[in-house]
């Protein structure tokens, strides 16, 4: 089978996994643990991660928080940073394209009485500075927009929106989980106070994560979400689990190192996804933004056929689909129907993510596997046949 989801996770690099191995069993002291040199080993790790991370995203390594990733970095962002801003207003902005931990969290806190607005995206996904500045009261505290969208791989103009409400002191969070690395993001050129990351989207290891908080504004005073041995900071308690901190680094290190010559293989080889599919698939629809949008993400709906069928057809491809994006919901994509798709093209859709480890022939795999899932399905359409 063809690997082409890595929008959902990625495989951890063999050379992650090599730089991880020895914090298993040899540098394997808590990192909390300052009488011995086991503990001191395993610091200096987490501190040379912290480093890397910060330099990564223009920040200062004191301005970052290890997690468990970005569901929990999105998670402490928001609802850690309210607490402080509850005297100046009750307002919170964020879009309807968002990932569900930013979706959700803003749902629960929508019941507790904040008054929340989930500005729309356009057509392509993209959140303007427009939509956010027009959904602004006097009461807006936080605004959290995400820099590229994870279904469609739209990136938001983060930039204009964090400047913008950086001159209302409104505290700006993104979720840049699926952007870090693949696009330029630098948390003072962009005006971000909050920025949440996640190692297994960039060759890491799954459940290791970051979050950036700004340092000496006194807007961005964070409460933990749990309480404990202090750790963080106070911040984010609980024993750093140091492997994934040392695979977190090195998958920096690497998408570092690599950013260049990933980004122009993994562009050649989508837009060969994109052209061969086309060239043999009629009455199929681009989801997402023309150029705007991530250099490995493919999302298409096709007419006149079954999502459901689709997906079944697709098993040799490890893709995801807008009919079922979790199985735990299976409901048709929040996302496409922001962007105004119906139900049906939604449920039609299937999302390809290319990675450093796709090659060529996978590419031409996946476009045959493609063509004949859909001629074939389409057989069965009688709108097609109509
Ligand atoms: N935000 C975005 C944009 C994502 O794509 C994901 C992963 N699907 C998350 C947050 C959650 O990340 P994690 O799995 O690290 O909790």
């Amino acid at each position: 089978p063809v690997y082409l989801d890595n929008h959902s996770t990625t495989r951890t690099d063999p050379r992650v996994v090599a730089a991880m191995l020895p914090y298993f069993s040899e540098i394997y002291g808590n990192a909390a643990s300052v009488s011995h040199r086991f503990g001191w080993e395993a610091a200096e790790a987490v501190e040379r991660a912290r480093t890397r991370v910060a330099e990564w995203i223009g920040a200062d390594s004191k301005e970052i928080v290890f997690t468990s990733g970005a569901t929990e970095a999105n998670n402490l962002a928001i609802k850690g940073a309210l607490p402080a801003l509850k005297r100046r207003g009750d307002h919170l902005i964020t879009a309807a394209s968002e990932h569900k931990s930013v979706v959700d969290v803003m749902k629960r806190l929508g019941r507790e009485g904040w008054n929340v607005t989930f500005v729309p995206c356009d057509e392509t996904g993209r959140v303007s500075a427009e939509a956010i500045e027009a959904a602004l009261t006097p009461a807006t505290v936080l605004v959290s927009i995400m820099a590229a969208n994870n279904e469609v791989g739209t990136l938001n103009p983060i930039r204009e929106i964090g400047r913008l409400c950086h001159d209302r002191k409104i505290v700006f969070h993104t979720d840049a989980t699926q952007a870090v690395g693949k696009v330029d993001v630098d948390v003072q050129v962009d005006g971000v106070d909050l920025l949440s990351l996640s190692g297994h989207k960039i060759y890491g290891p799954k459940g290791v994560g970051a979050l950036y908080v700004r340092r000496r504004d006194p807007q961005v005073r964070l409460q933990p979400l749990f309480d404990g041995g202090g750790h963080e900071r106070g911040l984010r308690s609980g024993t750093l689990p140091v492997p994934l901190i040392v695979g977190l680094d090195k998958a920096v290190e690497l998408m570092i190192c690599d950013k260049a010559e990933d980004s122009t293989r993994i562009r050649g080889l989508r837009d060969r996804l994109e052209a061969g599919i086309r060239g043999r698939v009629p009455e199929v629809q681009l989801n997402g933004h023309p150029t705007l949008r991530l250099d490995g993400n493919l999302n298409l709906s096709f007419a006149f056929v079954d999502g459901e069928a689709l997906m079944m057809a697709m098993r040799d491809v490890a893709v995801s689909s807008g009919a079922a994006c979790t199985s735990v919901e299976p409901e048709p994509s929040h996302v496409l129907r922001a962007m105004g798709r119906d139900d049906e093209a939604a449920r039609a859709s299937l999302r390809f993510g290319v990675g450093r480890f796709n090659t060529e022939d996978e590419i031409d795999y996946a476009i045959d596997l493609v063509a004949e899932s859909v001629g074939r399905l389409r057989t069965h359409s009688a709108a097609w046949s109509a």
